[in-house]
Parts: structure tokens; C-alpha cells; sequence
């Protein structure tokens, strides 16, 4: 990539295949893989990944929102589209541009059979929500009757997949909860499907739980954060190749003395002379005001440089005593060698957050490797 004068996203789609492949390596040749491309895909642009994800080949795609898939569907993408969290008031919607909802309780279940025989469909294909102990959505394995009469009764929708989420996949010490979970389904599972003239696929795996309980691929696995280039575990980061990299330059250089303060509400107070640069991206662009008083670095010329007093709108400032650098250089944020997790860390919270906090307002640029 040529220097870059403002702050850009960089994305590496060669990165994303990369990530994709490996993900496939790593499930059966029959399990299909789902691309999660909610919130920007991560951040990046749900647009370009979708797109590039279409053409590897990918199975299914998922977003959280209609609105999100209507935005896939305006651009052309014809896989299917799982709606994770679809609101009953975009129904028509979901239908109308070939969405597929997740129904999560009885009265969406109910709602969603309403509209989809007002508009005359038949057998649309929708997917089932179980919960297993995330406590967040779902049908409880109490409701399979329940769920099973209301499917008995209506040739408008047929159940495409039943699924799941893991509440802690990357987290070992959770590991009995999680197959606690993982043994729920297959019971959930085997028992709404002996009571339907057709057997849903299943899937549970996040990108976590590809890693960590292979056992539990079923019949697709949903990745989000590994196509982006961050595993969750630590030893199985070599294998993934984060897709985006923040970067921004030096808009102005200060030489401070003794007692000078820098920012707003005169945060950091300076103890000895020391150089400062000014970098134009602020909380607006995602930049969390929780950074900055000694919390989060930025990389000028490969060297950290500590992010001093409190983040702005528009702006941070970091220390850069002692770093050989000049107006206009380039900074990283993040990228391939200070990742993602490592700066979001430094403030407790972790890659999806940092990831998706960048605002539209950031310019992406992409590129092959
Ligand atoms: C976001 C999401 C995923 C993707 O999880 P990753 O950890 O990013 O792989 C999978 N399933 C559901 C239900 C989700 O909400």
C-alpha cells in the first residue's frame, strides 16, 4: 500500500481468503460455512466482504438487522441471507427482498406465520432459535411441542435450520458448560426432528467454537471474527491474518516543557520536555474517550507512542519523546503486527468492539496482497 496522508481502514481481502480457507480446513467437507457480515462486517464494509465472500464460495451469510441484508440484496448478493435479529416491524421487508428470519420465541414465531401467509408464501424458509444457556434468545427446550404444533398447522414457512449460540467458546475453563450446551441442542434437536416429516440442518459454532469443539460442526458452522482475522486463542492466531489495518499520519509536531499541559481539561500534565504529535482521528471515529491517559498506543515508525491525555472528537495525541518522526509520517492503530485485541485490551474490552466502533466516517481502501 502507498503512505498513506489521512486516515484510512485498510482492508486485505487476500487476508479475508486466506482466513476463509483456513476456516474451511479446519471443518468437514460437508459442513457448510456461514460468513457473519453483521455491523459492517466487522467494521470493514459489509458490501466488499460479502461480495468477495460470494465469490470463494461461501454458503450462507448472516447480519443481525433487515436493514443489513436489504443493503446486501441492494448491491446484488444473491446468497442466502439469515436475518440473526430481525424486529417484527421489517417483516414484510425481510420477505419481500428474500431475508431469512431467525424466530426466537412464540410470538414472533406467530407473527412471522401471520405475515408470511398474508403475503401468500409457501414453505418460505426460516430458521429456529434455541436457547442453551447464553440466556439472550431463543425457544427453551420446554417449547418443542408447542413450536412443533404451530409448524404442524401452517404449509406457509418451513423450518430451513435450527441453531444455537455458545455462550463462552473460547474460554476452556467454560468448557463443561459448553458441552452442556452442545449435548442440549442434540437433544433439542433429535426431538423436534422426529416430530417433523423433514429433518432442518443444524448449527451452533461460532468462530471459537470451530477451534475448540470440532465435534460440534453439525451441519454449519457461523464465523465472524476468524474471517476477519482474530481467533480467540492465543495459540491459533498464527493461522489467521487480521483483514484490516487503522492508520492515520502526524498532522503537527510540539515540543512541551515542564508544567505545559496537553488536550482538554489539561489531562496530561508534562513532568520533564517532551515532543508530541497530533493524529487526526478522535472518539468520532471510534477511538473510544476511554483511551488516552496513559491507556492505548499508536505505532509511529514502529515504535509505541503512548496516547496522552484524553482522547477528542476528532483528535489524539500521543508522546512521541524519543521517536526519530516528522509531520506527515505515517501511524498505525492497529494492523498485522500490534493487532486489534491488544489495543482494545488496554482498556479492557476486545477486538469485535474496537473493530466496530470505526465510524463510516473512516475511509476504507482495499487491496490484494
Ligand atoms: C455474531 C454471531 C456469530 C459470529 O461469532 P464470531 O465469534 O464472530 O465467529 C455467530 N452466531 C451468532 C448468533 C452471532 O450473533
Amino acid at each position: 500500500m502507498p503512505k498513506t496522508t489521512e486516515t484510512v481502514l485498510e482492508i486485505d481481502l487476500t487476508a479475508l481468503g486466506e482466513n476463509y480457507h483456513y476456516l474451511k480446513s479446519r471443518i468437514k467437507d460437508t459442513t457448510r460455512l456461514l460468513g457473519v457480515v453483521k455491523a459492517f462486517a466487522y467494521g470493514s464494509d459489509a458490501l466488499v466482504i460479502a461480495k468477495e465472500l460470494e465469490a470463494l464460495g461461501v454458503d450462507y451469510l448472516a447480519v443481525a438487522y433487515v436493514n443489513e441484508g436489504v443493503a446486501l440484496r441492494d448491491v446484488g448478493v444473491r446468497t442466502p441471507i439469515l436475518v440473526l435479529h430481525p424486529q417484527p416491524e421489517n417483516f414484510e421487508t425481510l420477505i419481500h427482498r428474500c431475508l431469512e428470519p431467525s424466530l426466537y420465541n412464540e410470538s414472533v414465531l406467530k407473527q412471522f406465520i401471520k405475515i408470511a401467509s398474508e403475503k401468500k408464501q409457501l414453505n418460505y424458509p426460516v430458521h429456529l432459535k434455541f436457547n442453551t444457556g447464553l440466556n439472550r434468545l431463543g425457544f427453551n427446550e420446554t417449547e418443542v411441542d408447542k413450536i412443533v404444533s404451530e409448524l404442524n398447522a401452517t404449509s406457509n414457512i418451513k423450518v430451513t435450520s435450527l441453531f444455537s449460540h455458545l455462550a463462552a467458546s473460547e474460554d476452556l475453563k467454560e468448557k463443561c458448560f459448553s458441552e452442556s450446551q452442545i449435548s442440549t441442542f442434540r437433544n433439542i434437536a433429535k426431538n423436534i426432528s422426529s416430530k417433523l416429516s423433514y429433518q432442518p440442518k443444524l448449527h451452533m459454532s461460532n468462530t471459537s467454537g470451530i477451534l475448540n469443539y470440532p465435534d460440534a460442526q453439525f451441519d454449519m458452522v457461523r464465523t465472524g471474527i476468524g474471517l476477519y482475522g482474530f481467533s480467540n486463542i492465543p495459540e491459533e492466531q498464527k493461522n489467521f491474518t487480521p483483514i484490516a489495518t487503522l492508520k492515520s499520519v502526524i498532522s503537527q509536531i510540539h515540543t512541551i516543557k515542564k508544567g505545559d499541559t496537553v488536550g482538554y481539561n489539561r489531562a496530561f500534565k508534562s513532568d520533564g520536555t517532551i515532543v508530541t504529535a497530533t493524529i487526526p482521528i478522535g472518539h468520532a471515529d471510534g477511538i473510544s474517550r476511554a483511551y488516552g491517559n496513559g491507556k492505548g498506543w499508536v505505532m509511529v515508525r514502529g515504535i509505541k507512542a503512548p496516547i496522552i491525555g484524553n482522547v477528542c472528537m476528532d483528535m489524539i495525541m500521543i508522546n512521541v519523546t524519543g521517536i526519530v518522526c516528522e509531520e506527515g509520517d505515517e501511524v498505525v492503530l492497529f494492523g498485522n503486527d500490534n493487532k486489534a485485541d491488544l489495543l482494545a485490551e488496554t482498556i479492557d474490552s476486545i477486538s469485535y468492539e474496537l473493530l466496530t466502533a470505526i465510524s463510516q466516517r473512516v475511509k476504507r481502501v482495499f487491496y490484494r496482497k
